[in-house]
């Protein structure tokens, strides 16, 4: 399902982010990047949702090489991932059910088909009797878990997930791995970075571990 070969990048400046690496990972697998702040596991998210390119080799994501999409193709391929990256902020001028409707709006669903998604979206996360309320009231982990409601409203068929657990207690980031969990029992394909071991542990997944930007293990 996603097909790193041989990936190299460097970013404007001359940093080389990435160096020849190469995995696969197959429909339906839960895998975790590791890695120290630096290793490239952002980078790496951001070439399968082709938010960067890669220098050298290719990122093959459902079939496609995403490194050679033209611009216009790149909405489809977004459409089929759902993204959970740091810095996507909710938004605080509308209530919880807004912030998960708003990738439902640009896809022209109508407006029951759009409602049902959202309930199902906030029902997985457990936050389905919190959708009138404004995103700033949430604690922490709830804010985590609107952000993942926000990012499988589509029913993506691959959910990336950047350090989804970085600014959690112990007891929130076990929730979110969970989460994790049981989409990954209904048959989605999930890369998720984190440094948080007891993450890793919970997941019983496959580790892609990355050192200066390299394929350590
Ligand atoms: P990680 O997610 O593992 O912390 P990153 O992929 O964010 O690693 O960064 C890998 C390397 O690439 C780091 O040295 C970082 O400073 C550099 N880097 C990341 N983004 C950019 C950018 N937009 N421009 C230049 N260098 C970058
Ligand atoms: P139907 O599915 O019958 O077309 P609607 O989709 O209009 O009904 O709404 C179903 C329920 O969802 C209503 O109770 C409505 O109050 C609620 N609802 C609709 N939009 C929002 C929203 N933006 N925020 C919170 N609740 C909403």
């Amino acid at each position: 399902m996603i097909r790193f070969n041989q990936v190299s990048k460097r970013y404007p400046g001359g940093h080389q982010a990435l160096s020849n690496v190469s995995f696969d990972i197959a429909e339906g697998e839960m895998v975790f990047l590791t890695g120290h702040s630096g290793a490239g596991k952002s980078t790496l998210l951001k070439l399968i949702a082709a938010i960067e390119r890669p220098n050298g080799g290719s990122v093959i994501v459902n079939g496609q090489n995403v490194g050679a999409l033209k611009p216009a193709a790149i909405p489809y391929l977004r459409r089929n991932l759902g993204l959970i990256f740091q810095g996507q902020k909710l938004l605080f001028d509308r209530n919880v059910f807004d912030n998960v409707l708003l990738p439902l709006q640009i896809c022209g669903f109508n407006h029951r088909e759009s409602a049902q998604r959202v309930r199902a979206a906030l029902d997985k996360v457990g936050l389905l009797n919190r959708e009138k309320i404004n995103p700033i009231a949430l604690s922490g982990g709830e804010q985590q878990r609107l952000c993942i409601a926000r990012a499988i409203v589509n029913r993506p068929s691959i959910l990336l997930a950047d350090e989804p657990t970085a600014n959690l207690d112990t007891e929130y980031a076990g929730e979110i791995m969970n989460i994790f969990r049981s989409f990954h029992q209904v048959g989605s394909t999930l890369l998720i970075s984190t440094h948080d071991e007891s993450l890793i542990r919970q997941g019983d997944g496959r580790t892609i571990a990355l050192k200066h930007g390299e394929l350590a293990a």
